[in-house]
């Protein structure tokens, strides 16, 4: 018997207006439907606004490290549930259950620090250019906000968005993503329990162009933040823009590895053979180009050759796995389709480069991990960015070139330089166009108390996760106290 699964609006769990559902799918085994959930649409959308807008004035009048206690509950019950969401995650997700444990810790350090942020959540008092004024800012909820995320870590990025939502005293409306929605109906059962009131989270699944487009448009919803591609990203912000809502996103990248003459190469092999395949590169941070100082190029082609044959290609159920399945078929044709375009284009396919088939890979859509070589900047397959187990390697005659080279794609979101040389590093956090940069690691990796965000078609300016999300949910007001008894103008200040 296949669960149906409810939308969460005002507390409870109800159909879509339409009572249409849609099948969510194991991408380990696409044979098996894992649950059917509601098909929303706009009227779906207007009643979880309308329930958010009616719980708003309660929520924002309850203290900030009030708010942090029901946050804290979700951690602690999170953490005691670790197990069996990790295995729901792995299921509708495709990664193994040692990923999803990943996602699951990832959520539960969010929240613990999130909740810890209800109890400083900081303004500034500064002087007052006028005698007897006092100037400080305080922080306030936006409002409603509108979470819409992608398909690749349900649980990691529901926890990044929704807690910190939460901690500043906005009400939510998360759509959650048509691949894997299980995650966020857990989530949402785990802040029920913790002592959400109702109203104050609401969850509405769905597809983007009917629920999603719904959320940007509704006039109530003062900030959407979106995770996704840079394609979509753009309808968003664009129809966030049209009504003055803000919008915060967080887009696609394509990340680099800069492999000096003086690297650790093991070192570097092992950090780009990681950050290129596990997950079969579905990370927004994944490690798409690496490129090779020319004095070691040919020694580290073969040990990444290598190191990447090795890679175990398998279903989420096999936890040895690095390159488990794509999420649909929809990423199978994205990922083969760049793949032949790079060859038209005069790359070279070194290793992979194919769908693999027969036994369990017949179940799902899994690509041998590709490496291609013999790639220019200025090729498709150097600038966009494939979600897909592909590593393209680019040669540079000099550090210089190599920033050149890193900075010729149009996205901005992670990079990575590997070197033993001190002033080297320093200057890579000066030289390169990219929102987090690390020194001898690969290009994922964040931590959920540093802010996280990119440049470029990676984002668009604000910062999510660690203290960055306090600003981007909040709202600063600017506030005044003249108790001089008289009326003074600030603009005469320095007048006799
Ligand atoms: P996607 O853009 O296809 O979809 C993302 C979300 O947008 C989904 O929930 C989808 O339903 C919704 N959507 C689609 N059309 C919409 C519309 N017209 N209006 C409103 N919502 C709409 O992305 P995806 O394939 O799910 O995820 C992969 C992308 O996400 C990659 O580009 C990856 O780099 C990016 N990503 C970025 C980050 C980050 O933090 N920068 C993190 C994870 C993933």
């Amino acid at each position: 018997m296949i669960e149906h699964f409810k939308n969460y609006i005002n507390g409870e769990w109800v159909d879509s207006v339409s009572s249409e559902a849609f099948e969510n799918i194991n991408p380990s085994d696409i044979e098996e439907v894992l649950g059917l959930f509601p098909r929303s649409g706009k009227e779906d959308v207007d009643n979880a606004v309308a329930a958010a807008k009616n719980a708003s004035n309660n929520w924002k009048n309850i203290s900030p490290p009030e708010r942090g206690c029901i946050v804290s509950e979700a951690a602690r019950i999170l953490a005691s549930r670790k197990k069996e969401l990790a295995e729901i995650i792995s299921l509708e997700n495709g990664k193994t259950v040692s990923g999803g444990l990943g996602e699951v810790q990832s959520g539960i350090d969010m929240a613990n620090f999130i909740a810890g942020e209800g109890r400083r959540m900081y303004g500034y008092t500064t002087h007052s250019g006028l005698k007897r004024r006092f100037a400080m800012t305080k922080r306030y909820p936006i409002g409603i906000v509108g979470v819409i995320l992608p398909f690749n870590f349900p649980m990691a990025l529901t926890s990044w968005r929704v807690f910190p939502s939460l901690i500043c005293g906005n009400t939510v409306v998360l759509k959650s993503e048509e691949n894997s929605p299980e995650t966020t109906v857990y989530f949402t059962k785990i802040l029920e329990e913790s002592g959400l009131p109702k109203g104050v989270l609401n969850l509405v699944h769905g597809f983007g162009p009917e629920a999603g487009e719904a959320l940007t448009l509704h006039p109530d919803v003062s900030m959407v933040t979106f995770t996704g591609s840079s394609a979509t990203g753009k309808l968003v912000a664009r129809n966030c823009v049209s009504r003055h809502a803000k919008v915060s996103l967080e887009l696609g990248g394509k990340n680099a590895v800069l492999v000096m003459e003086d690297a650790d190469s093991d070192l570097a092999v092992d950090g780009i053979v990681c950050g290129a395949f596990s997950v079969s590169g579905q990370r927004c941070t994944a490690t798409g180009r690496v490129i090779v100082h020319k004095a070691v190029y040919d020694e580290f082609l073969k040990k990444v050759i290598a190191l990447t044959s090795k890679q175990k290609v398998g279903p989420a159920n096999d936890d040895t796995a690095v390159v488990t399945p794509l999420i649909n078929k929809k990423q199978l044709d994205r990922v083969l389709g760049y793949i032949e375009r790079a060859k038209k284009e005069g790359a070279s396919i070194i290793l992979g480069g194919e769908q693999l088939k027969g036994e369990v890979f017949d179940k799902g859509y899994y690509v041998a991990p590709t490496i291609i070589n013999n790639v220019t900047p200025d090729m498709e397959i150097a600038r966009e960015e494939v979600f897909g187990p592909v590593l393209s390697v680019l040669k540079a005659t000099s550090y210089e070139e190599a920033c050149q080279i890193h900075n010729a794609s149009p996205y901005g979101l992670s990079a990575s330089l590997f070197t033993k040389d001190v002033n080297r590093s320093f200057s890579f956090f000066d030289d390169v166009e990219a929102g987090v940069c690390y020194i001898n690691a690969p290009t994922f990796g964040s931590e959920p108390h540093m802010p996280f965000g990119g440049v470029k078609q990676s984002g668009q300016g604000y910062r999510e996760v660690g203290w960055a999300a306090i600003e981007t949910y909040s709202e600063v007001k600017t506030l005044y106290v003249d108790y001089s008894s008289g009326i003074q103008n600030v603009q005469f200040v320095n007048e006799k």
